[in-house]
């Protein structure tokens, strides 16, 4: 069990329910409930033992880049790869993170200002 249990550990194991729009043996996308831009899609591992970029370790390299993969893969699936889209980690409660189990933002569908709020 983890520390604690949220609702992205919930949707990895299968007991709450997400707009899924893409999954391979490693990674879950599902759309964001509150989205931020047309497209706003959420990447979460399978594997729920990282709560942030912070807990990870040489051993996560695998899963991490797999994580980036399957974003650029499903922004290609989405239609966004050509214009642009932008990948968020928010690590942190500075960071506005407020869910406590690693997940990366895909963005696109509108132009992205910088530097990020
Ligand atoms: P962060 O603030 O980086 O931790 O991002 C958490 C994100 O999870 C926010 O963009 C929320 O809108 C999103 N979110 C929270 N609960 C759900 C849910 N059940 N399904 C989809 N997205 C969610």
């Amino acid at each position: 069990m983890p520390e604690q249990e949220t609702i992205f550990h919930k949707i990895a194991s299968g007991d709450a329910q997400a707009d899924i729009v893409y999954q391979d043996d490693l990674v879950i996308a599902f759309n964001d409930a509150n989205p931020q831009a047309p497209t706003h899609i959420l990447l979460i591992p399978r594997n729920d033992e990282l709560e942030s970029l912070n807990d990870a370790s040489k051993s996560d390299e695998g899963i991490l880049g797999h994580l980036l993969f399957a974003a650029a893969k499903v922004a290609n699936q989405v239609g966004i790869a050509e214009d642009g889209y932008r990948i968020v980690i928010n690590t942190g409660a500075a960071a506005g993170q407020s869910v406590a189990y690693l997940h990366v933002h895909l963005l696109g569908g509108r132009d992205m200002t910088w530097p990020a709020g």
